[in-house]
């Protein structure tokens, strides 16, 4: 069984290596750090989580008690995360901590003012982590923000707190929020008739609501099993030793990213050098399978290879019946073969050639009759005649069977 989420699979359509490091490799990534950006988030979701559950318990909050509860969120995690709140990491460098705070209260404030008085909706969840099965296989987490029935209607609420508004990543918004309807057909599937989806951009006071049909779900359910697809076949070629099968792919949100250091698009490393990773026991087995077929591959070839260099020699012998020149040139369509007459001596008698190696004082450098040795013997070295090894050895040829590339006319 495979588990998968949206943001693993957009962390793989943004980056396959970048989803190697995470997902696969693990490797550590640097401690987190709360930013104003994060902490924003946290807490506009919290103070949001505490209203719809007092809502769900007909204790709906006036507008001055929900804007105290939030500053009492605040404070309690001013006091948890840092004494000091300028050590939070502010990556705007034009805004201050207080820019920040207000900013905070006037998304909630202004929300309070447009919802208010929250009539006609049940609250189902808040802040609820879910999984599902996206088929037999796999099974998908994901986090909602808040499910609400109105009349027959189930609602799906998500809350961005972007500062600019997203355009394309909409698209990953609709998708992540459409598959999780997944979820609720399995856990509420008799208890609505109609299913919607709505995104609340604080930042911009916009609500995008869309009715989630059949046909766009079975879409969204199929580009995301694709990709799954697609994920989990690199992810059997790496274990395979295929390191390249993760692509990097170069964008803007490379700033961002944790693994930059070890890059090789940043660092011009050898990317066999990259991380140490360790093989599984499974992909060491696979390994050693892989490598029997390639050498049982490599003999056959190789006999394959021997039975033509003996027909390459027949055909030789058939056209130079006399024996008149020591090279031919067999042509091929893009290569040519060349086959090379080398003559060759073999020991016949070891014992008289031994024998008659002592008697010329040549004992300590022939006393190896290897074949190299004893053609050295006779055709290099000049210093016995054949005559004196008659009866010890006889004169044959070898035949040298190259590929050579086709000279240029
Ligand atoms: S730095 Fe960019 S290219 Fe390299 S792994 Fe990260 S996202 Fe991918």
């Amino acid at each position: 069984m495979s588990r998968y989420s949206v943001s693993q699979i957009q962390v793989y359509l943004q980056c396959p290596l970048k989803y190697r490091y995470r997902y696969i490799d693990k490797v550590p990534t640097p401690e987190f750090v709360e930013t104003t950006d994060t902490l924003l988030w946290t807490l506009v979701h919290e103070s949001l989580q505490n209203l719809y559950n007092n809502i769900n318990i007909f204790k709906t909050p006036t507008k001055e008690e929900f804007i105290a509860d939030y500053y009492g969120l605040r404070s309690k995690k001013e006091k948890e995360t840092v004494e000091n709140w300028w050590e939070i990491l502010n990556h705007h460098a034009d805004l201050t901590i207080d820019d920040f705070k207000r900013r905070w209260e006037f998304y909630l404030s202004r929300y309070y003012d447009k919802h208010a008085p929250f009539k006609d909706l049940q609250v189902i969840s808040t802040e609820k982590q879910i999984s599902f099965q996206l088929d037999e296989w796999i099974n998908f987490l994901g986090f909602i923000d808040r499910l609400d029935k109105v009349w027959d209607t189930f609602i799906i609420n998500d809350y961005k707190t972007n500062k600019n508004l997203p355009t394309e990543e909409k698209d990953q918004y609709i998708e992540q929020l459409t598959l999780y309807w997944l979820w609720i057909q399995q856990k509420y599937a008799k208890y609505f008739k109609n299913l919607k989806a709505k995104l609340y951009f604080l930042h911009f006071d916009i609500e995008d609501e869309w009715e989630i049909t059949q046909d766009k779900l079975a879409e969204i359910k199929n580009k995301y099993l694709n990709i799954i697809k697609e994920i989990e076949q690199n992810k059997v070629q790496y274990a395979m030793w295929s390191k390249k099968i993760f692509e990097a792919n170069q964008s803007s949100l490379c700033v961002w990213c944790d693994y930059q250091s070890i890059c090789p698009l940043f660092t011009a490393i050898n990317s066999d050098d990259e991380v140490e990773w360790e093989l599984s026991d499974k992909s060491i087995v696979a390994l050693v399978d892989q490598f029997v077929e390639v050498s049982n591959k490599i003999s056959e070839l190789e006999k394959e290879k021997d039975w033509l260099k003996l027909i390459f020699q027949k055909y030789v012998m058939k056209k130079d019946p006399n024996d008149e020149k020591s090279d031919f040139i067999i042509n091929g369509s893009d290569c040519d073969v060349k086959v090379t007459k080398s003559p060759k001596m073999n020991v016949v008698d070891k014992d008289r050639f031994l024998q008659k190696v002592k008697d010329l004082w040549l004992f300590e450098e022939y006393a190896d009759i290897s074949r190299q040795n004893v053609n050295n013997l006779f055709l290099k070295s000049w210093k016995v005649s054949l005559g004196d090894f008659m009866w010890a050895v006889e004169q044959d040829v070898m035949f040298i069977v190259k590929k050579v590339s086709k000279k240029k006319k």
